[in-house]
């Protein structure tokens, strides 16, 4: 098959192919990329940019890793894939363990799909199934965080924040959940009470209507960049159980070390009764989530009437992707996972210090190897990327944000780097 030039490739794709949220009249630049290594994106014309973004959250070993490509070439030579509708294999099994393992007590039981949104969406129908299970069928109602983000299918859009997430659009085919005010304490602020007040007041009027809480573990990521105090967590697990409401954590953004612990929710010392999984859960190689419960949902899910539970993808348990996901677990625990990500926040925290000086700066915050620098105005998208990329970097601004979550490899000099374009291009001006 003989290749597109590269002229007839970007003519091809600006006609026919959607981008993430965009537009097929105005679209924002798109650049050719040939290849991928270590923390280096090469684009067609030979520039190699370093990524500052792990593809969404996803590649914390890098691209292109030995261990991972071996791990995918084994398996593909085996089984890319089989149904696991009355299948099962050892990839599926040994990921399960390995995530029973790892995840905070008490998650047990693991339902595989494949992707974050799915996953969320199958978190949902689990709470929901749990109380009619139970014989409280007026118990479906889920309570969600203004700023929160969940996904972009229906039922994962309906518990996104209301005003920053697609509800105006789709106002007539989303169900009406209940909205808490977004934490206000940051990570490191002293507790306030008050900070819990409209989710308090929120779970005593409606607990008997409400399946579950769902929430991103301290970092609210696409909603806003967000990192609030662990106390927020500890408070909405003790509301949970006071007022018999199950507590949904999405950590698919910041599972696998992203914030500093395995998983976000320990930073807390708090667990879950539902868990969503997804983004570098394979290493940023394939798309897989999971969702993981408690024995204590599962079982009442199984022991009501049907007894089954109501969902089943056509590549659940997908075995490449399972096979990739257990070599990149394997991989981030033998490794010094945790001293890697306290020097990565060091890094960030020398390297953006400098924004805090500049205009338009209305905040600096960094979190295990998440570094977000905020504007007083929206970016200008079309300056702002091609800036980065004519200074060797892949970051990708969205609203007022500048943020960057590096692959976990980086070395401090490539991080500075990135921390330098951030801060060159803060003062050049990249508002609108
Ligand atoms: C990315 C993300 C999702 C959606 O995952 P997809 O794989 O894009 O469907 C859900 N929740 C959170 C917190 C995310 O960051």
């Amino acid at each position: 098959m003989k290749k597109l030039s590269q002229s007839t490739m970007l003519k091809y794709d600006r006609e026919h192919i959607w981008h993430p949220y965009s537009s097929m009249i105005d679209p924002l630049t798109v650049y050719p990329v040939v290849s991928a290594s270590g923390v280096y994106l090469k684009l067609a014309d030979g520039r190699e940019l370093i990524d500052g973004m792990s593809s969404w959250w996803s590649v914390i070993h890098g691209y292109n890793h030995p261990r991972l490509n071996s791990a995918a070439h084994a398996q593909i030579d085996t089984m890319a894939h089989v149904m696991f509708g009355g299948l099962t294999h050892w990839p599926a099994t040994e990921l399960a363990s390995r995530l029973v393992r790892l995840t905070p007590a008490p998650q047990e039981k693991v339902f595989f799909s494949d992707s974050g949104s799915v996953s969320v969406e199958v978190a949902i129908k689990m709470a929901i199934q749990f109380w009619q299970s139970r014989g409280q069928t007026k118990k479906y109602k889920l309570l969600s965080l203004r700023h929160g983000y969940h996904g972009d299918t229906s039922g994962a859009m309906s518990v996104c924040d209301p005003v920053t997430g697609m509800h105006e659009l789709f106002t007539g085919i989303l169900p009406k959940h209940y909205f808490a005010d977004a934490p206000c304490c940051g990570f490191d602020d002293p507790w306030d009470e008050q900070d819990i007040a409209s989710l308090a007041s929120i779970l005593e009027d409606h607990n008997d209507e409400i399946a579950a809480v769902i929430m991103e573990p301290i970092v609210q990521g696409a909603g806003g960049m967000r990192f609030y105090s662990p106390q927020y967590l500890r408070r909405t697990r003790q509301l949970c159980d006071r007022y018999e409401v199950l507590l949904i954590l999405d950590e698919i953004a910041t599972g696998f070390g992203r914030t500093g612990t395995l998983f976000a929710c320990e930073q807390a010392g708090i667990a879950p009764d539902i868990m969503c999984l997804g983004k570098a859960l394979t290493g940023g190689y394939m798309t897989l989530a999971v969702t993981l419960t408690t024995t204590a949902v599962s079982d009442a899910i199984s022991n009501d009437g049907k007894g089954v539970f109501m969902h089943g993808p056509t590549f659940m348990g997908n075995p490449l992707a399972c096979a990739i996901a257990n070599a990149s677990i394997d991989l981030l625990m033998e490794g010094p996972w945790q001293q890697s990500i306290k020097c990565i926040e060091q890094w960030l925290r020398s390297g953006l210090s400098p924004c805090t000086q500049l205009e338009r700066v209305v905040d600096v915050r960094i979190l295990g190897t998440i570094g977000v620098v905020e504007l007083d105005r929206p970016v200008d998208m079309r300056r702002a990327q091609h800036r980065f990329v004519d200074k060797g970097v892949w970051i990708r601004p969205f609203g007022k944000l500048l943020y960057i979550m590096p692959p976990y490899i980086i070395t401090e000099q490539q991080l500075a780097q990135l921390t330098s374009a951030i801060v060159e291009t803060i003062e050049e001006g990249i508002t609108l």
